[in-house]
């Protein structure tokens, strides 16, 4: 008594073969119906979701409904940004198909698609999307290139595919749909330069560019040809844009319609006469015009001229007052560190910056939630003053485990009576490197990496070599050691060095210092021994003398410190939800109760001033960015970076609006020739604008591939593109009491002070 059954899901595999290639196969799951007593074939078994403008298709197998909502809804921004973009207010509901196998897209598409495509679309047909990672950004990108060939198949300007006079019109098809493309995602015109405008750039300067008045249909484009192609495309409609704004866009789009409507029989390339008609320009100087644009990639003359108004004496100013003694090394915790915090705040304020480092808890000017996030950056009316609490309130505290050394540490020899035979100089002859505490014990050598069935009952231990001392510590430590030395190879300039502090207490609990491969020498004298006495004595070898170490801290205490945060709202409603972070940390690495400091000039004083700095060209200037602006001064980022750490899990912005973040640290000076800066191909947007950039300014810079190392990686982590600047080789000179001002060079300080200015006004301004 079953019905049969009237639709069945079936695996496929098909094998397709272009004429004279290599057949490719696919299997995928389809559907057949039964129709009059036989099945007929109704295509791929698609999972269907949807929206007020779309309908989405796509492999239940691979994807769940949640997946299809979220792509549902941003595919309706991409409708909202390209329809109003366009001009167009109404459009059938569109089909958008999602492929995850590359060769069944392919088989739907166009078998002849290089592998990298993205999508495909033909004049009225559905949206076809290949996956090709799980990036959100890419798959935006790709809906938006292809809706817009929609709009524009709908507006009437004909199909990029047709041969014959239409054909002409493939560039225009092209270029608005990668303009748009990278109008929908955050620094989307950044992230879109970064991939086209070094393609464009060198076919310019190389003359080998597609001649713009006769644009190739897309049948004559070799193959080798298509990246500029779709690179040329993009630059000339982007051009338009920034002269003339969408409005003159969509003059243009018009006016190529008509005349394509009204020249059936003229050979198309109407460009040069649409522009004239369209935008009143005189097509040679436009064709010029956009070749000097592509030329110097894009990069803005007024930003230029803006970024070389920086006054490296006034960046050079705030560091020598930082590393001045007052401020007594910056370390977090101490004084120093408070008292930079409030410089840099007050600083700040003189800027005009909105604070935004306390609880934003109930203050209405931003709209705030109760979970103290901004949740809306849009300031109507221009800056605001936070009333609330009456104050200017900079800085975000956080708490930081701290301690620091009470007394100079001590290392003295004895005989076996306890009389003084050698006092050692603390960073001459020795330096501590962990552990605290006060002990005296027979000196014994050990040279046996197993300690097995040995107890040292209190004694010290001296050691060459041994790898991680911290480990080896512990390990003592648990044996019985009462403290422990370490004979280096090292020389005393080594010793001249600020320690970066354990952030946590440590678990090591007696003494562990380092001593100069010299005070090992002198300590063998002492003892009338040599060292190959040493290499043949037992594992564990009293040496008949006792040995005194005082290591002394303060107990581990919750220390408050801060980051210092400022913000320049953006002008532009649209943009002033997208923040760009331009942040240096401030904390440095203290004095020691010897008398030493650590001025930390270069490290990383240069980069606050430079920041500074870049703040007061753009006031002075009454340059005023689109997109909001932080920055930010961190603290304690000499303890693994907890400035940033906090900061990340308690942003001032929310991290879905923070668009890009640029680091600055030791930019005034180093050993090497050239201010680097790190990124990957995840920070585009950023990289290629400093590349452009520097060229610009008559200055190099050399990019290296991000080691992992420094605090911008905890946001890269989290997926916001970033860039850092330091000079090549600043760190032979890092902790060292020789980071003082005068050490600065002006020159290498005003280039970073510049690339600075024009990359973070550019990056903010578009
Ligand atoms: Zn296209």
């Amino acid at each position: 008594g079953q019905r049969p059954a009237t639709e069945a899901v079936v695996a496929l595999s098909v094998e397709s073969v272009i004429a004279g290639g290599q057949p490719i196969q696919v299997g995928y799951d389809a559907r057949f119906v039964r129709e009059g007593g036989r099945w007929l074939y109704a295509g791929v078994a698609w999972n269907e979701l949807a929206s007020t403008h779309f309908l989405l298709k796509y492999d239940g197998n691979n994807h769940d409904a949640a997946w299809a909502q979220r792509t549902l809804d941003l595919a309706e921004e991409v409708y909202a940004q390209v329809t109003a973009d366009l001009g167009v207010t109404s459009l059938l509901p569109q089909e958008i198909k999602v492929y995850d196998d590359g060769e069944l897209f392919r088989t739907s598409a166009s078998l002849s698609l290089p592998d990298w495509t993205t999508g495909w679309t033909e004049s009225g047909a559905s949206i076809k999307i290949q996956l090709l990672d799980d990036s959100e950004r890419t798959l935006q990108r790709a809906i938006a290139h292809e809706l817009t060939h929609q709009v524009l198949f709908a507006q009437g300007l004909s199909s990029p595919l047709a041969g014959g006079i239409d054909g002409g019109l493939a560039w225009l098809h092209e270029g608005v749909a990668n303009f748009e493309a990278g109008r929908v995602i955050p620094l989307g015109a950044h992230w879109a330069a970064g991939q086209y405008s070094p393609l464009v750039q060198a076919a310019v300067r190389h003359q080998d560019e597609f001649p713009l008045y006769s644009m190739p249909p897309w049948e004559d484009v070799p193959d080798d040809q298509v990246g500029l192609f779709y690179a040329q495309s993009w630059s000339v409609v982007s051009f338009i844009v920034e002269q003339h704004g969408l409005p003159g866009l969509r003059r243009f789009i018009a006016q190529s319609i008509v005349s394509q409507a009204g020249t059936e029989t003229r050979p198309i390339d109407d460009t040069a006469a649409n522009l004239h008609a369209a935008l009143g320009v005189d097509p040679e100087s436009f064709l010029a015009e956009w070749q000097e644009y592509a030329r110097v990639a894009g990069v803005p003359d007024d930003l230029v001229s803006l970024a070389r108004r920086f006054p490296p004496e006034r960046a050079l100013a705030h560091v020598a007052i930082l590393s001045s003694p007052e401020f007594s090394g910056r370390e977090a915790g101490a004084p120093g560190a408070d008292l930079t915090a409030a410089y840099i705040a007050e600083q700040f304020a003189s800027l005009g910056l909105l604070p935004l480092g306390g609880p934003l808890t109930g203050t209405a000017w931003l709209g705030s939630s109760s979970s103290g996030v901004i949740t809306n950056l849009q300031f109507p009316g221009g800056p605001l003053t936070r009333t609330e609490t009456g104050g200017l309130d900079y800085l975000q505290q956080f708490p930081i485990s701290y301690t620091h050394l009470i007394s100079v540490p001590t290392l003295t020899l004895l005989d076996a009576d306890g009389t003084g035979l050698h006092e050692f100089t603390y960073r001459q002859d020795f330096l501590e490197s962990a552990g605290e505490g006060i002990t005296e014990g027979e000196l014994v050598w050990v040279h046996a990496e197993d300690l097995e069935g040995m107890h040292f009952g209190g004694a010290v231990v001296l050691e060459r070599d041994v790898g991680d001392p911290v480990a080896r510590a512990v390990q003592l430590q648990d044996h019985g050691a009462g403290g422990l030395i370490v004979a280096t190879d090292k020389e005393s300039r080594n010793f001249q060095v600020g320690h970066v502090r354990p952030i946590t207490g440590s678990e090591i609990t007696i003494p562990v210092f380092e001593i100069t491969g010299t005070a090992f020498e002198m300590l063998l004298e002492r003892l009338g021994m040599e060292y190959r006495d040493l290499s043949f004595a037992p594992p564990a070898f009293p040496l008949g003398v006792q040995m005194q170490q005082t290591l002394v801290r303060s107990p581990v205490t919750a220390t408050p410190t801060a980051n210092v945060l400022g913000l320049l709202p953006g002008s532009d409603p649209d943009l002033a939800d997208e923040v760009l972070i331009v942040g240096a940390h401030y904390d440095h690495v203290g004095q020691s109760p010897d008398g030493l400091y650590f001025p930390g000039a270069n490290q990383n004083a240069s980069g606050v001033g430079v920041l500074l700095e870049t703040v007061r060209v753009w006031q002075s200037a009454g340059y005023r960015p689109a997109r909001s602006v932080l920055f930010a001064a961190w603290g304690a980022e000499e303890l693994d970076s907890a400035g940033v750490a906090h900061y990340l899990a308690h942003p001032a912005v929310p991290l879905t609006q923070t668009v890009g973040v640029i680091a600055l640290d030791s930019v005034g000076n180093g050993r090497g020739y050239r201010l680097l800066f790190y990124g990957t191909r995840e920070d585009l947007p950023l990289v290629h604008r400093v590349e452009a950039g520097t060229a610009e300014l008559n200055r190099r810079a050399q990019r290296r591939i991000s080691t992992g190392e420094g605090w911008q990686t905890l946001f890269s982590s989290t997926g916001i593109p970033t860039v850092k600047f330091i000079w090549d080789e600043a760190e032979r000179d890092f902790y060292m009491p020789t980071d003082t001002a005068d050490h600065i060079d002006p020159d290498r300080l005003a280039f970073s002070g510049e690339i600075l200015t024009l990359i973070s006004s550019w990056l903010a301004r578009q």
